[in-house]
């Protein structure tokens, strides 16, 4: 297994649609070798979650795991694999929470997303699934997914002075919520 490059914002394949990963990706050892290798990538960065064009590959794929010991723990999700994924909402409660991104290295900033949601995906077999998921693990989904449509989550701010970085989130921001 391999880290990965991570891209960071301003690279164009942030901002590009990503192309469906065809059927017969599923058989092709490369494409196996790209999960296994995204898996990797996004536990060495400890992020919750990376998305296909961020190790600039523009194919709608992402990968999501939330640790029990990551600051969600009640959000606790198991590795998964979201092959050419599409979300629907569970009506239209939002919720404003954190997020940071491995794109855009060390900030973060309030994003409003949608607090339930339905996922159906493909699983690294071609096999396809469904799930619905709520909070955090909603807030992931959706910002992986947003990723294979060329949005990172400060497009999604409706309050850009939340923009932090995390040393001063932790220093400033975190505390108070305690
Ligand atoms: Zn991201």
């Amino acid at each position: 297994m391999s880290i990965l490059k991570v891209a960071r914002i301003a690279h164009p394949v942030l901002r590009s649609p990503a192309k469906p990963v065809p059927k017969e990706a599923f058989r092709d050892r490369l494409f196996q070798k790209l999960i296994d290798d995204m898996r990797q990538t996004m536990y060495e960065y400890e992020g919750v979650g990376l998305a296909a064009p961020q190790v600039h590959e523009g194919l709608r794929l992402a990968v999501i795991e939330v640790p029990a010991k990551d600051e969600h723990p009640e959000s606790e999700v198991p590795f998964m694999v979201l092959v050419n994924p599409v979300v629907t909402p569970l009506g239209d409660e939002r919720e404003n929470g954190w997020e940071g991104c491995l794109s855009i290295p060390d900030l973060r900033g309030l994003v409003p997303r949608l607090k339930r949601l339905k996922l159906d995906a493909l699983d690294r077999e071609g096999k396809p699934y469904s799930l619905e998921a709520s909070d955090f693990f909603a807030r992931v989904v959706q910002h992986e997914c947003d990723h294979l449509d060329g949005d990172v989550y400060v497009d999604r701010m409706e309050d850009m002075r939340t923009l932090t970085f995390i040393k001063e989130f932790e220093d400033h921001l975190h505390r108070d919520e305690e």
